[in-house]
């Protein structure tokens, strides 16, 4: 006979395996600042220095006491956190200090309305559908027109107009075709281009989340090509590529012919089909291994959707809410979004939530009839950012002054240890309190088992899993760029912390280089 179910670990065993492997499956039992907690054998509680902190939805750390004081208070006073359709002034106070924000950042007076979600990837996947259903106006615009077109040119034709050769060789028809087969051919050919799925354009190592929609966005095969023939299309882009990404564009444009009277002449003008959905944008790149957009393509990127009409949709769900040392790390870079998305740090390290914001001109105000969740803009997740974001705005922003502080002393610290071992550690980037340390590839490591770990794409578990054991320090490399640990703590990131981030990597280097597998995988 088999187990019984309740002998069975059935919540993603698996995933437990493979952390067990290198002592990563630990459980925490209680979680402060920028500290875990688990509990040794003999009931000792055991602090880890946690450089994930939540994969960067802490900026104010764990349990921050006025964040945890807001919710009390929110659950003391009954507040209803369910009341869906209903007014929610609480969502609007958010709405409206994240545009004053906006405002204050980008120099732009504009309104950005605000559509509430409950993760990260839930505000890519509303935006995208925000994003189709403005492209859907434009494009129920142009059918228009060519309807209109075909309408006018058979009344002239049926005066005795006649179409321009020009317009037959367009269309692939012989010139001794009717004008029955030219209209036809017109309304064929736009039936067929308007109801083609949108193309979108992301950047190469982009991560915009792994729901059906989203993950066609994120650039890691191995999460993405699974699945791609349940959403649309999207191009990747190089960062920098600017030849690369006007070929693109070039590729997947297409036009549409409108027939126009003139005279006794039926012509046709070519129109430009909206076939770019949007252009999803990281300022500053977490997963693809904490890279900074250079400001020259993020001016490229917004001559590019201004000239294609595709929304620029700033996620900002990781690099957002302070991090870099702005609350908008695009504002830093000049870039201005069309769409900006929040999560993350906005839920303050305790409730769930995300926010799409979407500039005045653009916004497609059926879509609030259209798209709903339960659980999206309810009480408790609005108010408790409302907190977050009042503690970030306090003092004048003395919380991004801190970030950008606070980010500097440890990127300083990282930068001397990749001087002392340039050997092993390849590169240093970031801004504020996002920053990345790159390993160069081990693969070729001396020692077979740290080879070995490369190879098969473990490297990183296994560094995490000794920097656990021995330093207890929480690592975690990035998602797509699999030798570069994240360092995403708090804003309350203390000298003494950085201090024991400082010799627990100086440990790990001098350990790879002397090639010491055994040691790494501690056996
Ligand atoms: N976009 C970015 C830039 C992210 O970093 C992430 C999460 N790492 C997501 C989207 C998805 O967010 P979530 O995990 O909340 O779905």
């Amino acid at each position: 006979m088999g187990s019984s179910v309740a002998e069975l670990e059935l919540a993603e065993p698996y995933l437990r395996e493979v952390l067990g492997t290198v002592g990563l499956d630990v459980e925490y039992l209680r979680a402060s600042g920028n500290t875990l907690f688990y509990q040794d054998a003999a009931g000792n509680e055991v602090p880890v220095l946690d450089l994930a902190c939540g994969f960067g939805s802490l900026i104010l750390g764990h349990h921050h006491p006025e964040v945890v004081a807001r919710a009390k208070e929110l659950l003391d006073s009954q507040v209803p956190v369910h009341a869906q359709f209903s007014r929610h002034s609480y969502a609007n106070d958010l709405a409206a200090v994240l545009n004053r924000i906006i405002a204050r950042e980008t120099g732009s007076s504009e309104p950005y309305w605000a559509i509430f979600g409950n993760s990260g990837a839930e505000s890519v996947e509303i935006s995208i559908k925000h994003a189709e259903m403005e492209r859907g106006a434009r494009l129920a615009e142009l059918v228009s027109e060519v309807e209109a077109g075909v309408a006018a040119a058979r009344a002239a034709v049926g005066r005795g107009a006649t179409v321009a050769p020009e317009v037959f060789a367009a269309l692939g028809l012989p010139a001794t075709a009717g004008f029955d087969a030219v209209a036809d051919a017109v309304t064929t050919r736009t039936a067929d281009l308007t109801g083609r799925a949108p193309v979108f354009l992301a950047l190469e190592g982009g991560f915009h989340g792994k729901l059906v929609g989203s993950i066609q966005l994120t650039h890691n095969e191995g999460y993405r090509t699974p699945f791609t023939r349940l959403a649309a299309r999207c191009r990747f882009v190089a960062v920098g590529d600017v030849a690369g990404l006007r070929a693109i564009v070039e590729q997947e444009s297409r036009s549409l012919t409108v027939l126009t009277v003139d005279g006794d002449a039926v012509t046709g003008v070519e129109r430009a089909l909206p076939v770019f959905g949007g252009f999803f944008v990281e300022p500053i790149q977490g997963e693809a291994g904490i890279r900074v957009l250079p400001a020259e393509f993020g001016a490229e990127i917004s001559r590019v959707c201004e000239e294609t009409g595709a929304p620029l949709i700033m996620d900002e769900i990781q690099s957002g809410m302070g991090r870099s040392g702005a609350f908008l790390a695009s504002s830093r870079i000049g870039l201005r979004g069309d769409y900006y998305l929040l999560a993350k740090s906005l839920g303050g390290g305790i409730a769930k939530s995300s926010v799409m914001l979407v500039r005045g001109e653009r916004y497609q105000r059926d879509f609030e009839l259209a798209h709903s969740s339960t659980f999206a803009k309810d009480a408790f997740s609005c108010h408790v950012a409302l907190k977050v974001v009042e503690l970030l705005e306090a003092d004048g922003g003395a919380a991004y002054r801190m970030a950008a502080e606070r980010g500097a002393a440890l990127k300083s610290r990282l930068e001397k240890v990749r001087g002392d071992f340039d050997d092993v550690v390849l590169d240093v980037r970031g801004e504020g309190l996002m920053l990345g340390f790159e390993f160069r590839d081990q693969s070729s490591s001396p020692s077979a088992q740290i080879a070995q770990t490369a190879q098969e794409g473990f490297f990183g578990f296994a560094v995490a899993g000794y920097a656990l054991r021995t330093h207890r320090l929480r690592l975690f490399q990035t998602a797509s760029a699999m030798n570069t640990f994240r360092f995403e703590p708090s804003i309350f990131l203390s000298d003494a912390e950085i201090d024991q981030i400082d010799s627990g990597l100086r440990d790990i280097c001098a350990l790879l280089r002397a090639a010491d597998g055994e040691r790494l995988m501690g056996t």
